[in-house]
């Protein structure tokens, strides 16, 4: 293989990693996103999958819902809204809108003297289907 042939490879597989993260409303972890294209991907290696996830997350086209069960969760979908995790199964649950509105963060910011870049919320609990059985 020559390098350009690499190179092609290799954005190839950044793509489909990016692909595989927004294809989703699960929030998939790194080894989510691996087992899904690893038939397509034979050379694919988890190591790849975690740092072009790592990227994307520092360049913003993904963010990071947190660490859940001791596996970070990622999310393709950058628009404002909250977050439910189920203390259950684990399953990460889009709620719309961000629950707290734009006043109540710039008043605790001035209160504590703070400046805040980013800020979300994130709800836990019991899911529909652990609570109900559907
Ligand atoms: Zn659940
Ligand atoms: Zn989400």
């Amino acid at each position: 293989m020559d390098s350009t042939e690499k190179k092609r490879n290799f954005s190839r597989k950044r793509e489909a990693i990016l692909k595989a993260v927004r294809s989703t409303k699960c929030h998939p972890t790194a080894e989510w996103v691996y087992r899904t294209l690893k038939p397509d991907y034979p050379d694919l290696s988890l190591g790849t999958v975690y740092r072009n996830l790592a990227q994307f997350k520092n360049d913003g086209t993904i963010v990071s819902v947190g660490t859940i069960n001791g596996q970070e969760r990622y999310d393709g979908n950058v628009t404002p809204h909250t977050h439910f995790v189920c203390s259950s199964c684990g399953a990460v649950i889009d709620i719309p809108g961000r629950l707290i509105d734009e006043a109540q963060v710039e008043k605790t910011a001035e209160e504590m003297h703070l400046r805040v870049d980013s800020w979300d919320v994130l709800m836990h609990g019991i899911c529909a289907k652990c609570l109900h059985g559907k």
